[in-house]
């Protein structure tokens, strides 16, 4: 049996699809979102969020609580050896949120759950997953499999958000561009001994880069570029401890770690978001490099842009469609170009280049034009 949808189903539940959720319902849609999870996402990933998100997540009010329980990170400053070599102070990028929010997706996603479930407690459908699409050009039926059996709905609309590995752009045979670069990273989350407070550091060492953000509950996220030897090995807390130690100088107790994950990098940019009557968004449309923290503010903007056309969409009008389209890859392309010359400033050089690289890097961020340029790209505007 066809559970008949009204208006929008939406596939997955992660921060993309809770949001565009939640923007549809306070339009007075009716939608259904199916997430193959029975709980929550329990690995920790972004903790990023942009000052143009937040303004995103203002429209449905979440953004106040999620300020309440992150970390406004105001500053960051870069290092070298105990030499503080530039500062970029986010105070002018927003006059409502003038810094990057920290807070642990996890949490992010139990906000945008709460929002949902006060908007309609039967919107989200968990322990669903999708394995195929139907679009006869009026409506589109979801094949899904709840418990072990097979369970379909049928709408006028499917909005994709099911992630990098999303069934629904392999169901509508969307094509990728591709690519894949050699970086290699480990993460871990240690009690903040550091005296940084709320600023986020980059430390350029000869060795590769340290990234060092501010987490909720005194806690500090260290992210090591790895070099070939240890992208190879099983490295521990410890060996992360050790290597933060040798290359920034700085003492973090590897007993104190709570979370620790490596991960490597790639690109992935749908060729399309608009296949019929589905529309792929988020990490399902685009896949762009952690590094830099831009991902998850990309999608949500992606449902920002789509939820004012989505009325006429489900009565079966296109317009606005090839714009939105547009626009949203060119921000994907961008965002992309960004994470590349973010990931590209945190490789190894040798000592020579190292510091002629720093001194350009410090001269150029003492011109206040050229900082407050660089805070705006850095923070997506
Ligand atoms: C290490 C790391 C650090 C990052 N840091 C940042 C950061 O600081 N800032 C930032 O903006 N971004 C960051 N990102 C990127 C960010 O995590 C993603 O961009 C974000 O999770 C994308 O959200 P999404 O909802 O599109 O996809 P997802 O979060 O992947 O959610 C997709 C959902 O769909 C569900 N699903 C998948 N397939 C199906 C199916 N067939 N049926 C039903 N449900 C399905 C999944 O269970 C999941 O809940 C980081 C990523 C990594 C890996």
């Amino acid at each position: 049996m066809t559970d008949a949808v009204t208006d929008a189903v939406i596939i997955g539940g992660g921060p993309v699809g809770l949001f565009m959720a939640s923007l549809l319902l306070q339009r007075g849609l009716q939608v259904t979102v199916l997430e193959q999870r029975t709980g929550p996402e329990p690995h920790s990933r972004a903790i990023g969020i942009h000052p143009p998100a937040l303004e995103a997540l203002r429209q449905v009010g979440v953004d106040q609580e999620l300020v309440r329980r992150g970390v406004p990170i105001r500053r960051g400053i870069a290092l070298n050896c105990g030499t503080r070599l530039a500062e970029m102070s986010f105070a002018r990028v927003s006059e409502r949120f003038p810094f990057v929010l920290s807070l642990p997706q996890g949490r992010t996603e139990a906000v945008l759950e709460k929002r949902l479930q006060e908007l309609d407690p039967d919107a989200l459908r968990r322990g669903v997953r999708v394995d195929g699409l139907h679009d006869d050009g009026r409506q589109v039926t979801v094949q899904a499999c709840r418990g072990g059996r097979a369970v379909s709905f049928a709408a006028p609309l499917v909005i994709a958000a099911d992630g990098v590995r999303s069934a629904a752009r392999a169901a509508l045979g969307v094509p990728l561009r591709r690519r894949d670069y050699p970086d290699r990273y480990l993460m871990g989350d240690f009690v903040d001994g550091t005296g940084l407070g709320p600023d986020a550091a980059l430390f350029l060492a000869s060795g590769g880069i340290v990234e060092s953000f501010p987490l909720p509950g005194k806690l500090r996220r260290w992210v090591v570029r790895l070099g070939p030897a240890a992208a190879g090995s099983a490295a521990d807390a410890a060996w992360l401890a050790r290597e933060v130690r040798r290359r920034t100088g700085v003492d973090v107790d590897p007993g104190s770690n709570s979370m620790l994950s490596g991960f490597g990098v790639r690109s992935r940019l749908a060729r399309r978001m608009v296949a019929g009557r589905c529309i792929l968004i988020g990490d399902a449309a685009h896949e762009i490099s952690p590094i830099g923290g831009q991902g998850m503010s990309l999608g949500w903007l992606d449902a920002l842009a789509l939820a004012p056309l989505v009325p006429a969409l489900v009565a079966g009008t296109r317009t606005g469609l090839p714009a939105f389209e547009r626009h949203r890859m060119r921000q994907a392309a961008r965002a992309a170009r960004q994470s590349e010359i973010n990931m590209a400033l945190g490789r190894p050089l040798r000592e020579g280049p190292l510091a002629a690289r720093n001194s350009v890097l410090a001269a150029a961020a003492a011109v206040p034009a050229v900082n407050s340029f660089v805070a705006r790209r850095f923070t997506m505007q």
